[in-house]
């Protein structure tokens, strides 16, 4: 990591972005950062999962070169409404993978959830591209392999993720030798302190319900299963070449402290303010530099206290199954990830109860067989066993 002693105030170039999941949370507030400097950003490429609508508005505000529909059946309708604009449309995940290697592109920021994300992001890796990275899923299942193209091809990952950000700009002049532990901090959801003997009866209308942060369906209920602070765990370790006992989890109800870094000489840094998306996405665009913004600031003086405690692993086994998986190495982390997947999937069809989520996880890693994560195609079996196994043990449930 370079030691920047200046500010980059000169205006250059706009910068050339592909935002995947532009329709989603992240991409839709990255969106707005584009909004902030209109001069300093080009877009040229525009994914989205299904949402034609809003893909067709966003290309028709930032007119971008191509624009994707990951899900083809509904491709003719951005066809039909962009004919007279000259935008390129694609579908599909040849699609993804074109925007994301599109000529012009310097920053992919990759905001699709989950493994569908995997596949453009290592298309971006390979040309060599920042990759502004939020899809934690990607490092979870494919971190080894997403490191090796990045150093192979000179692609830097800067972190999104507001843990990893956090933790980023602590690092920021400091020598990796140096690092002793990395500490992330957790919202602890929304049932930090719900009596665990109730835990079967959450209903996804409860679990959808998120003190602090506004996020994608997905992610919101990985945060109340603490699932999510897990991802984060295996996400650390990929992004700061740091060992599981190294990575601690606290959960800090306010969200404030976004995460700390204790060096080996006993101090420790932290980053804080509100917890607002749009400063991590902005730090990710804008690295080494930081630029002006209205984003709000903390109030110091109406501050009166930040909480810190342990996390209950017994009520949240998600997060021991994460460091279980890390620990495991090979394709166990893949596996938790598309177990996950296709839990949190059937808990939000009402299909399962929030309490066979990390059932489901735990069978999942019990039935894992030893191997090497290093191949794509390695991860993509992985991933396509452990969801067929889910959906056969919640059949098995359901009857
Ligand atoms: P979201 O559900 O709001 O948006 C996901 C985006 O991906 C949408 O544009 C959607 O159309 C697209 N998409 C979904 N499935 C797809 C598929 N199969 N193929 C192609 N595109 C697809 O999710 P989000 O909250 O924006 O989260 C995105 C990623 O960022 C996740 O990995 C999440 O863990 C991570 N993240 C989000 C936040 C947050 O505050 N929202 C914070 C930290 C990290
Ligand atoms: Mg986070």
């Amino acid at each position: 990591m370079t030691t920047p002693l200046s500010q980059d105030t000169s205006i250059s170039a706009p910068r050339g972005l592909c935002i995947l999941g532009s329709t989603g949370s992240i991409g839709t507030q990255t969106l707005d950062i584009v909004r902030l400097f209109p001069e300093r950003f080009r877009v040229r490429a525009l994914t989205a999962g299904s949402n034609a609508d809003m893909l067709i508005e966003q290309a028709r505000t930032f007119a971008p070169d191509c624009v994707v529909l990951a899900d083809t059946s509904q491709l003719h309708v951005v066809e039909d409404a962009l004919r007279d604009t000259g935008i390129e449309v694609l579908g599909g995940e040849d699609g993804l993978c074109a925007a994301a290697t599109w000529e012009g592109v310097e920053t992919v920021v990759a905001a699709v959830v989950g493994f569908a994300g995997l596949s453009p992001v290592l298309a971006a890796v390979r040309t060599g591209a920042t990759v502004a990275l939020a899809n934690k899923e990607t490092l979870v299942v494919a971190g080894a392999l997403v490191n090796a193209q990045a150093r192979a091809h000179g692609s830097t990952l800067i972190p999104v993720d507001s843990e990893h950000s956090a933790i980023f700009q602590c690092l920021v002049g400091e020598h990796p030798d140096a690092v002793e532990s990395l500490t992330l901090t957790a919202s602890g959801g929304p049932f930090r302190t719900r009596p665990r003997e109730t835990f079967d009866r959450i209903t996804p209308a409860e679990a959808l319900d998120h003190p602090n942060w506004s996020m994608g369906a997905k992610i919101t209920i990985d945060s109340a299963t603490m699932m999510n602070k897990g991802l984060e765990v295996i996400e650390a370790h990929w992004l700061f070449d740091l060992a599981a006992d190294a990575i601690d989890v606290l959960v800090h109800p306010q969200s404030i402290v976004h995460s700390l870094v204790t060096f080996v000489d006993g101090s420790t840094k932290a980053q804080l303010g509100v917890p607002d998306m749009k400063v991590p996405i902005q730090y990710a665009l804008t690295y080494p530099d930081r630029w002006p913004a209205p984003h709000e600031r903390l109030d110091w003086s109406t501050l009166s206290q930040l909480d810190f405690e342990l996390p209950d692993l017994e009520k949240f086994p998600c997060l021991r199954l994460a460091y279980e998986a890390l620990e495991a190495g090979g394709t166990a982390p893949a596996v938790l990830n598309a177990a996950n997947e296709e839990a949190v999937r059937l808990f939000l069809e009402e299909q399962i109860r929030f309490t066979d989520i990390p059932r489901l996880l735990e069978d999942a890693l019990g039935r894992l067989s030893e191997s090497e994560a290093h191949s794509y195609d390695a991860l993509v079996h992985a991933d396509a066993a452990a969801r067929r196994g889910v959906l056969e043990q919640a059949r098995a449930v359901l009857d």
